[in-house]
C-alpha cells in the first residue's frame, strides 16, 4: 500500500481522494502539516485560488519543508493552482513553492471562457481520449530541458512532468475517468521502489 498526500487547506480535496481510493493499493492521506507530510509517499496540490494557498502554506511554514520533501525525490502532482504554486516563476508574481522548471501565466484563458471542457488525447498517460476540465486555468509558457511536455494546445503547454514533479493545467478530479490518477500512483510507485 502507498499512502498519497492531498494538501488540505483548500480546493478539490475531497474530489481527488475519491479518484485515488478507486486506484489498486493506494491510500489518500489528508495533509495539514509538517507531521503528516513526514508520513506520505507521494502529494497531490489541489486546485483551487494559488495566491490563497500559497499565503496559507507560508503561515503554516509548509513552503520550506515541501521544498526540502520534493528536491528529495518525493512525487509531486499539482492540478491547476497546484502547477501554479510548484512553478519557478510567476508571470508577474512572486513564485511560492518554486521547485519545478516551468514558467506559467495565471488566467491564461481570459473571462469568456473561464472555464470549459475539451477532450485530448495524452498518450503518455492514457490509450483513450480524456475527458478535460479547465476551471479559470493557467498554462506553462516555457519550460526547462528536463521538462518533459506531455500536452501542448493552442494556447500553451496544459499538461507536463520534470522527473517526480507532474502539472496539470486542468481538473482530472472532476473528470469519471482515473487515468492521471493512476499514472500519478504509478510515478509514486516507483519511486517508492527505488
Ligand atoms: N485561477 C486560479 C489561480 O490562479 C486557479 C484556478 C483553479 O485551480 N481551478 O489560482
Amino acid at each position: 500500500m502507498i499512502r498519497i498526500g492531498v494538501l488540505s487547506i483548500q480546493g478539490s480535496v475531497a474530489e481527488h481522494a475519491a479518484r485515488l481510493l478507486e486506484v489498486d493499493g493506494v491510500f489518500p492521506v489528508r495533509v495539514r502539516d509538517e507531521k503528516d507530510l513526514s508520513g506520505i509517499d507521494g502529494l497531490i496540490i489541489p486546485g483551487g485560488e494559488s495566491t490563497a494557498i500559497g499565503r496559507l502554506l507560508n503561515e503554516f511554514n509548509l513552503l520550506q519543508p515541501l521544498r526540502d520533501r520534493i528536491a528529495s525525490g518525493m512525487p509531486v502532482w499539482g492540478t491547476c493552482a497546484g502547477m501554479i504554486l510548484l512553478a519557478r516563476e510567476v508571470e508577474g508574481e512572486e513564485p511560492w513553492i518554486g521547485s519545478m522548471d516551468i514558467v506559467v501565466r495565471r488566467n491564461a484563458y481570459g473571462r469568456q471562457t473561464d472555464s470549459f471542457r475539451r477532450i485530448e488525447m495524452i498518450p503518455s498517460v492514457s490509450g483513450i481520449p480524456l475527458e478535460l476540465v479547465y476551471i479559470r486555468a493557467p498554462i506553462i509558457v516555457r519550460t526547462g530541458d528536463s521538462v518533459e511536455v506531455l500536452l501542448r494546445t493552442g494556447e500553451g503547454i496544459a499538461a507536463a512532468r520534470e522527473k517526480s514533479m507532474l502539472v496539470t493545467a486542468f481538473h482530472p478530479e472532476l473528470t469519471s475517468d482515473n487515468a492521471f490518477h493512476a499514472y500519478f500512483s504509478l510515478m509514486v510507485k516507483e519511486s517508492k521502489k527505488g
